[in-house]
């Protein structure tokens, strides 16, 4: 096939301005491509060379583009750069210089698509030393061999301008017209793409063994799937009502989404936008590998920052850390991570995206097997909204960022690539920000686990109440302790050690050790949210709710010119409440 043809093609779509039009153009391409072509053109038409989960870019610098086009068309690349400064274009200039040449020279050999796929594609899997030579080389040779208009789309094709506006939904339509028997066909073929994210392969697939083969199109490990994405609302009622009357609930967990792909040992991952993110979470992998209880699995998680001594969630910019190459092993002791799964969507052999929620459900709670690091989100099937409230409440106080509620109903299939009303998501949408620091009691703490075993891993601490004469709990804080402060606030506590809770002490959490109020530290937290489990400010705000700090950390001041009696109060905390209270999006 000739890459005229294309070429031509090119020229059309981008004369039109209208969508219809553009799909025209397109089935005329798609039917005169041979069948075994076929992924080929696609992937060119999007200015690609393979699905984009493969990572791989053809990526020449502007730079290196100009210097192949003066060395195919003759002249300096100095010409072709002021030129180009002119038409804002280096594709245009190319087809301009090239025109020149032609005047004075014979065409070469016509070029196929292959040949020009193929030097592509060597060119973006030349790497290392003299790679550059070899690209510019190759680049050069293709288009001394072009036509103007070709090498204007090579040009633009390497260095990822092409921009003609095919997007997915226009080559879908396109093959249902050339391959699937009609416009109506395209809701299958979209289907076959949300789940295997390769256009190319669909393409193919259905040119080469027809529409009836994509109706049984199922996912692949291997192949990431499109992600289902959730609608919002904003109160416990409209949502049960949106469902159905019933939901599962989970943690939304404040991370990154993960989907794992496992096959035998091997295990890849990829991000919500189906990059390979393998590299960053080799704990990750390892958690997969052996606490995925089948042979070939896909999966969903949230992957969440946990602080490594006291096992709390930390926010999602902790997992920045992993966006690197290098260091992905110190990052991994700093800021492990744990797997909260959501979803399986494959299990040895069983395509389970078209199954019921709650039998996706059931599959994953038996393929995991639960370790500290793995685990399955936490839920509740509320069917009311007073419990759907609370346990919102509940997750907001640990970290996470509200509730996500799944139908649970018989239609309740994975929506690959879609955002719909199966999945509702319910998000803190009050937070009140501290900028200063507060005062806090200390009057309880864990054990600690890890690097700190033998010593306190979290300390629960207390706002003053002078109505009552009580400490109300507010938060709990494990960071922000220097090794030097690990020993010595457990000094300081030790002669204030009891073996219950104080009777001035407001709290319905169980500890493992309680202390009399005496302590008084400096904590700087990122925002004050409602909560039911904290009795700070009980019901003062909101009947059954009171309020907590969150993501607090100790300034490194221990206010020993304080007495309990002087840290903080509850009423002023109300106020910063209150005071700072701005509607976030998000
Ligand atoms: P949003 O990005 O605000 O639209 O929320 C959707 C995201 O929440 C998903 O893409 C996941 O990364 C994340 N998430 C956290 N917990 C869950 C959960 N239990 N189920 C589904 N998604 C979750």
């Amino acid at each position: 096939m000739r890459y005229s043809s294309i070429a031509d093609a090119y020229e059309r779509i981008e004369a039109t301005t209208k969508r219809l039009e553009m799909t025209d153009y397109l089935v005329e391409i798609l039917k005169e491509t041979p069948t075994s072509l076929i992924d080929k053109v696609v992937y060119l038409t999007q200015g690609k060379l393979y699905p984009d989960f493969f990572g791989i870019e053809i990526g020449i610098a502007e730079k290196l583009a100009v210097r192949a086009v003066a060395r195919a068309a003759g002249h300096r690349e100095k010409d072709i750069e002021e030129d180009m400064q002119k038409t804002g274009d280096l594709g245009e200039t190319t087809q301009k210089f090239m025109e020149k040449k032609t005047q004075s020279t014979f065409f070469s050999t016509p070029l196929t698509v292959q040949r020009v796929y193929e030097t592509l594609d060597k060119t973006a899997n030349s790497t290392g030393s003299g790679s550059v030579d070899m690209k510019l080389s190759m680049l050069a040779g293709l288009l001394s061999d072009a036509s103007p208009s070709e090498a204007k789309y090579i040009v633009r094709t390497v260095t990822g301008s092409l921009r003609l506006g095919i997007a997915d939904m226009t080559v879908l339509d396109a093959l249902a017209v050339a391959f699937g028997g009609g416009k109506e066909t395209r809701e299958e073929l979209e289907r076959a793409y949300n789940i295997s994210s390769d256009l190319g392969r669909v393409a193919k697939l259905v040119a080469e063994e027809g529409i009836e083969r994509i109706k049984q199109f199922e996912v692949l490990p291997g192949e990431p799937i499109r992600p289902m994405l959730a609608e919002r609302l904003s109160s416990s009622a409209e949502i049960l009502e949106k469902l159905g009357g019933k939901c599962r609930a989970e943690y939304k967990y404040d991370g990154e989404r993960i989907q794992a792909h496992k096959k035998n040992n091997d295990v890849i991952l990829f991000s919500r936008r189906l990059e390979n993110i393998t590299d960053q979470y080799p704990d990750g992998v390892e958690y997969i590998q052996k606490h995925v209880m089948a042979k070939e699995a896909i999966v969903e998680a949230e992957a969440v920052a946990v602080d490594p001594q006291t096992g709390e969630m930390k926010p999602f910019q902790e997992l920045m850390h992993r966006r690197r190459k290098y260091g992905i092993q110190e990052a991994m002791k700093e800021h492990p991570i744990t797997l909260f799964m959501f979803e399986a969507l494959y299990v040895d052999g069983k395509d389970l995206t078209l199954q019921p929620y709650p039998v996706r459900h059931e599959y994953l709670k038996k393929i995991i097997e639960k370790t500290d690091n793995v685990k399955v989100a936490e839920s509740i099937i509320a069917e009311n909204p007073e419990e759907l409230e609370q346990f919102f409440e509940k997750t907001v106080d640990d970290g996470s960022e509200g509730i996500m509620c799944k139908s649970m109903n018989q239609d309740s299939v994975y929506q690959a690539g879609a955002r719909g009303w199966l999945w509702i998501k319910y998000k803190r949408d009050y937070k009140s920000e501290i900028t200063d620091t507060v005062d806090l009691v200390v009057v309880g703490a864990f054990y600690g686990r890890g690097k700190r075993a033998g010593t306190y891993g979290a300390y629960l601490l207390a706002a003053y109440n002078p109505d009552t004469d009580t400490f109300e709990s507010v938060t709990k804080v494990g960071t922000g302790f220097t090794d030097a402060d690990l020993e010595k606030l457990p000094k300081l506590l030790d002669s204030h050690k009891i073996s219950h809770k104080h009777p001035r002490v407001d709290s319905t959490l169980e500890m493992d050790v309680w202390f009399e109020p005496k302590v008084v530290i400096e904590i700087r937290g990122a925002d004050i949210t409602l909560s039911p489990i904290h009795t700070c400010a009980m019901n003062i705000i909101r009947e059954g709710s009171g309020v907590a700090i969150r993501f607090p950390r100790f300034t490194g001041k221990y206010r020993v010119d304080k007495s309990a009696e002087d840290a903080t109060t509850t009423q002023e905390l109300v106020e910063m409440y209150r005071g700072q209270l701005k509607k976030i999006d998000g």
